[in-house]
């Protein structure tokens, strides 16, 4: 980073050691006064690259941001660092919004918060003229663009209310919508000024990703909540009445459960939102009304008990788990009837055929997602054109060690009773039969006299319907027709009932934690965080992230110098409430004497002085001890990163022009083959690539090549 003030903010601020991979290029670009798009997924850390520049500029920084809740969390947060913001939205009485304006006037805030609406109302306009704005942040920029999921049409105004300001600021549009359509008209609309367009990676590698199909799902959902009953998670379900089956049903059962969806009065939306960021309820079970703009940063798990309609809608809403860093889940609870319930919808849907095939295209993404058995996190990033060839070894894929069990035999049961049935019914129907249930129907079409009939007494029909369901994602069985669908045996299907293919079926997924361990210690700091938070008013995480109270229940810092090190922990904080949690620490440590450091952590922390007096960014260090001969191995281990890492870094300083002599790295037949074949079938993807060359040529071989060969063409 070229602007030393800007770490020195980031550090001393809000208290993080580095900037993360992209904010650091766009704060650069920001601060060389270059409009610019900043593309990052949900949760990489937005706010940091308008904030940070915000505080360095003079003048205030505006934001523009489409939800109100997270205005006031934003805020909130910046004034427990000490910066002075402010927000403008319908949430303000006349009183507060006439302080405010008249605060903006004065030049009291380095930034203020809007609504887009707040832009279209001409006399806050003529105060915008009045003041200095180096710089206007265009938060979840997708919602100018009617090609995006969120179009909101106010947001189309801010271009014209800029030009009209003496002076145009620089313009920072961010968003994690990544698709090259939405990025050109974000661009388009705003009237940005040649962009500097920063697409950051889309991995997130504190989120484990899951899909849980053939279980039933309610079951899930309940064990998954009474697992981790201390943590806060999001269930969302499809339908305002698939949300109010569950809530009511986790209510029942005990559980600190809310609700959200457009159904409810604004009075119960908010109070149900509230409950949730101050961690009075742990569960929030809602449509995907709930959450765009909700920064709760300790949600540890988001699960979705319907597929959504797309896999970029899903990544963002999953995205939504685990915004502090620490670990979090993301699961996907798959059924094969959601996915014919919405082709049937685009079917029957008013839309131009363009429109349709568009859906269907999203519709089949999302579908490859939940029947992928390659990595989930890479099929999410191949979405995006980005390529993780060594997959992510977290997601439920990467770690899936379940044993297969031969369910053959019932699935004969199950399809031979189909096919006695005339392949005329649904699921309900089919496993009553099986089960031998005494039904109405079962009787009025006389399926009791079938000799299937009752083959599988014994278990549930719940459990039946779910192993039809297992069935169907399988493809054994194919579901059909629209709003009453009926089942039919597929040719897969009728190999097994003629004995020449078997059925194999993992076992059910365990339902995990997601904090593996439980931490007294971190319980009474949890605790304390919420006596502070309750006191001033504001939601817990906006006090500490539960990434910091980890960090101090690993590193016990007793002193201030030690307290400043660690995560999330800047001057203001420090000062503020480094006292309270030191000595709630101490205390613990008195009672546990058998509690010390983790000693990672305290290295870790040792090192840091080191880190920071060195300007140089991280690839670029370990890109000059590789032109310097260093081994790749040997820089990771100096370094304590992944191999792969530093491989990421040597390509990335290459991308940036510098040069390397690849020679070493790839003897001079193997740069022909691999050139080769990037000229047969192009080197977009590395992954076919990798596929057509003999197996000892590695990924960092490839990509090396690939870069050679952008150098040589640029030149
Ligand atoms: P987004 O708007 O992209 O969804 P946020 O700006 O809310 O993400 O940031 C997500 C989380 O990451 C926040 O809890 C924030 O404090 C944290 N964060 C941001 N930048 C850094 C950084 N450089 N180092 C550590 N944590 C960071």
């Amino acid at each position: 980073m070229n602007f030393p003030q800007a770490t020195t903010i980031l550090q001393s601020t809000f208290g993080y050691d580095a900037f993360r991979a992209g904010q650091e290029q766009i704060v650069a670009s920001v601060l060389q006064k270059r409009d610019t798009l900043g593309v990052m997924p949900t949760g990489g850390g937005k706010s940091i690259c308008y904030q940070v520049p915000a505080l360095l500029f003079p003048g205030t920084t505006l934001v523009v941001s489409p939800l109100i809740s997270l205005m006031k969390d934003q805020v909130d947060a910046l004034h427990t660092m000490g910066v002075s913001a402010t927000f403008l939205n319908s949430s303000c009485t006349p009183r507060e919004y006439d302080e405010r304006i008249e605060g903006i006037r004065a030049g009291e805030y380095k930034l203020v918060y809007v609504a887009p609406e707040r832009l279209e109302v001409p006399s806050f306009v003529r105060v915008l003229q009045e003041v200095e704005i180096p710089l206007v942040a265009v938060d979840e920029a997708h919602c100018i663009s009617q090609w995006g999921h969120d179009f909101r049409p106010s947001y189309r105004s801010v271009a014209r209310i800029l030009q009209s300001l003496p002076k145009r600021p620089i313009l920072l549009a961010l968003t994690a919508t990544a698709t090259p359509q939405v990025q050109e008209d974000i661009v388009g609309q705003l009237v940005m000024f040649s962009p500097e367009i920063v697409v950051t990676g889309f991995q997130r590698e504190n989120l484990s990703l899951s899909v849980v199909k053939g279980q039933d799902r309610q079951r899930y959902i309940e064990s998954y909540v009474r697992k981790n009953e201390n943590e806060s998670g999001i269930v969302y379900a499809a339908t305002r009445k698939a949300v109010n089956h569950l809530y009511e049903r986790l209510k029942s059962k005990g559980f600190k459960v809310g609700r959200y969806h457009a159904g409810l009065s604004e009075a119960e939306r908010a109070t149900s939102q509230e409950a949730f960021l101050i961690d009075e309820t742990r569960v929030m079970v809602a449509t995907n009304a709930f959450g765009m703009g909700i920064d709760k940063s300790n949600v540890r798990y988001v699960i979705h008990a319907q597929m959504p309609k797309t896999l970029e809608s899903y990544y963002q809403e999953a995205g939504r788990a685990g915004r502090d860093g620490s670990p979090s889940a993301c699961i996907l609870l798959f059924s094969p009837q959601d996915e014919h319930i919405q082709r049937f919808l685009i079917e029957q849907g008013v839309g131009s055929e363009e429109k349709k095939a568009h859906d269907y295209a999203q519709l089949r993404a999302m579908s490859h997602y939940a029947h992928t058995e390659t990595c989930l996190q890479a099929t999410i990033q191949q979405y995006f054109g980005e390529e993780n060839p060594q997959g992510c070894g977290r997601c439920g894929n990467c770690t899936d060690q379940r044993e297969t069990v031969d369910a053959t035999k019932d699935a004969q049961m199950v399809l031979s009773c189909l096919i006695r049935m005339g392949e005329r019914f649904g699921k309900q129907l089919l496993a009553q039969v099986l089960a031998g249930s005494a039904n109405k129907k079962v009787k009025e079409f006389h399926f009791h006299r079938l000799p299937t009939y009752g083959l599988m007494k014994g278990r549930t029909v719940k459990d039946i319907a779910t192993f039809i369901d297992f069935l169907a994602s399988s493809e054994f069985l194919r579901i059909e027709g629209g709003q009453y669908p009926t089942l039919r045996v597929t040719e897969k299907g009728k190999q097994v009932l003629l004995g020449e293919e078997v059925v194999l079926r993992k076992e059910d997924m365990q339902v995990q934690k997601v904090v593996a361990v439980d931490d007294p210690l971190f319980e009474v700091l949890r605790s304390l965080r919420k006596e502070i938070a309750s006191g001033e008013g504001v939601p817990p995480f906006v006090v500490f992230s539960d990434e910091s109270l980890r960090h101090m229940a690993a590193m016990l810092p007793q002193s201030e110098e030690d307290f400043l090190a660690v995560k999330g922990v800047g001057q203001q904080k420090n000062d503020r409430y480094g006292a309270r949690f030191r000595k709630a620490i101490a205390e613990f440590c008195e009672e546990n004497p058998e509690r010390k450091p983790e000693e990672h952590v305290m290295s870790a922390h040792a090192a840091k002085p080191a880190k920071l007096s060195t300007e140089e960014p991280s690839y670029m260090v370990s890109y000059r001890q590789y032109i310097e001969g260093t081994t790749v191995e040997e820089i990771a281990q100096q370094r304590g990163i992944q191999s792969r890492t530093i491989e990421g870094h040597i390509i990335k300083a290459m991308g940036e022009g510098h040069s390397l002599d690849i020679d070493s790295e790839v003897p001079k037949d193997v740069q022909t083959q691999i050139t080769q074949v990037m000229e047969e079938i192009g080197d977009n993807r590395l992954t076919p690539i990798k596929e057509e060359l003999p197996e000892e040529i590695t990924f960092f071989q490839i990509r090396l090549v690939k870069e050679k060969r952008k150098q040589t063409v640029k030149k």
